[in-house]
């Protein structure tokens, strides 16, 4: 059976999107699946799939039926000669990297948590960091989609070309992804540094940090001079013995963030100054684990998030425009400014697409007001060709989203293809594809 709310309210991680779906399903089964989405069509309605709820922009959001595919877990199949790994789409990224360490396996690369169903995460383009790596949505080998004919349609690296590219990042709009096969590597240990240096000294190494470490992140604090980099470097797996009780996680894991984050909302006047004191209290040190204990850190501190993929070689002058923004308008922000690495990509709707990326990432704590400080950011990211994150705030229409993504009219023209009936889309999806 099914397993069905009705009338429920639904809200994603930061609690930004509201919804009131008629109906939330869980299917057990992927016979049920298949029968709710024909049920669906013969009844005119439409239907959303979440994943764990954690896009900050309203994809999921639906006053009709929303599918959540938290029973479609675990690993389906195992291709050892290959390395390719089959999980079902809504397995979380936290199962999925237990499942595969189980088995002496791993993924190449993973983003800051690891809370995502699989499927959500790809189609949102989640990424890492790492200028030689790509995004997660990189690491599929092939997927299954039901399409809202009722048919199940396998697109894969070999299969379709046109298909695999529009299909690995495609906001739930071409159809359910319900197993996703996976390219894995032996698990690795990874040695990790968390240090502190000047802003200027970092735009002075960043060139070397980018190209000498496997994965490199930083975060500055706005209003001071001081960044906390993070380092991962693979490790002999002998070190994975070491302990990693020294080693303090990035400021906005931490539970003394919190309650300046607190005093911040509470005053936003001492916005600055808790900026200023956790710049000062930036956690240093060192720890081998295995890789995927390594990239995933829990987040105590709730917050909302901008984040845009400008070329790679304007991280610099695009953070020193942030600073220059923030010094004239004074607005009330002590989140740190999150920033990585991604290698580009062939994936239409990818933020990384043909170009190697500096992402840029720009929190709000959550109950403080954001659109003043997200406004003047994304018109400095927009200023370097900047293109957003899916699942992360902006603003953009259709005809700034088209000149960004030079393939969006033939991803438009697959999911016509393959949901003519506007099955899978919401109101936002029509207004910002203008469908
Ligand atoms: C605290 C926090 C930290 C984050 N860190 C990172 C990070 O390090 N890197 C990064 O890039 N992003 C990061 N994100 C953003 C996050 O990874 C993406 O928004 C991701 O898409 C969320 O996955 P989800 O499972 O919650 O999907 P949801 O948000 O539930 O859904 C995302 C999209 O996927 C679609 N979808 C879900 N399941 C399916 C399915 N089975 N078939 C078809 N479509 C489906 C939904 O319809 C929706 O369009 C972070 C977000 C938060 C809240």
């Amino acid at each position: 059976m099914f397993s069905i709310k009705q009338n429920a309210v639904w809200k994603n991680w930061s609690e930004s999107v509201v919804a009131k779906p008629k109906r939330i399903v869980r299917p057990k089964t992927l016979g049920q699946l298949i029968a709710l989405v024909k049920e669906c069509r013969e009844n005119n309605c439409t239907l959303r799939v979440v994943g764990a709820g954690h896009s900050f922009t309203p994809l999921a959001a639906t006053d009709e039926v929303l599918v959540s595919l938290d029973h479609l877990n675990g690993i389906d199949a195992i291709d050892h000669e290959n390395r390719l790994v089959t999980f079902w789409a809504g397995t979380r990224l936290k199962d999925v990297s237990r499942l595969l360490d189980e088995r002496g396996y791993a993924l190449e690369n993973l983003g800051d948590i690891n809370e995502q169903s699989i499927a959500g995460a790809i189609s949102t383009g989640t990424h890492g960091t790492g200028i030689r790596f790509q995004s997660i949505p990189n690491q599929v080998e092939k997927l299954t989609l039901l399409t809202a004919h009722g048919e199940l349609l396998e697109i894969g690296r070999e299969q379709n070309d046109a298909y695999f590219e529009a299909a690995r990042v495609s906001l739930g709009m071409l159809g359910i992804i319900v197993k996703v096969t996976l390219k894995v590597v032996p698990q690795y240990v990874l040695f990790a540094k968390n240090y502190r240096l000047s802003l200027e000294e970092g735009f002075q190494q960043l060139n070397a940090l980018k190209e000498a470490n496997r994965n490199v992140e930083f975060f500055w604090f706005p209003y001071t001079d001081v960044i906390q980099v993070k380092t991962l470097n693979e490790a002999d797996e002998k070190a994975a013995s070491f302990s990693n009780r020294f080693m303090s996680k990035v400021v906005m894991e931490n539970g003394l963030f919190y309650l300046l984050s607190e005093m911040s909302r509470n005053a936003p006047k001492t916005a600055k100054l808790v900026s200023q004191i956790s710049a000062w209290g930036v956690p240093v040190g060192e720890s081998y684990n295995k890789s995927h204990l390594q990239y995933a850190t829990p987040r105590l501190v709730k917050f909302n998030e901008m984040e845009y993929a400008v070329p790679e070689e304007h991280m610099e002058a695009v953070i020193r425009e942030l600073d220059d923004m923030l010094q004239k308008q004074n607005i009330a922000v002590h989140f740190p400014v999150e920033c990585r690495y991604v290698k580009g990509d062939s994936i239409w709707l990818s933020p990384s697409y043909e170009r190697d990326s500096a992402y840029i990432g720009i929190h709000m704590y959550k109950g403080m007001e954001l659109h003043h400080y997200f406004d003047a950011a994304e018109e400095i990211f927009l200023h370097y060709n900047g293109r957003p994150h899916w699942g992360k705030m902006h603003s953009l229409t259709y005809d700034q989203l088209k000149q960004l993504y030079p393939k969006m009219d033939a991803f438009l023209a697959i999911r016509s293809e393959l949901d003519p009936f506007g099955l899978f889309l919401n109101g936002y999806l029509r207004s910002i594809f203008h469908i």
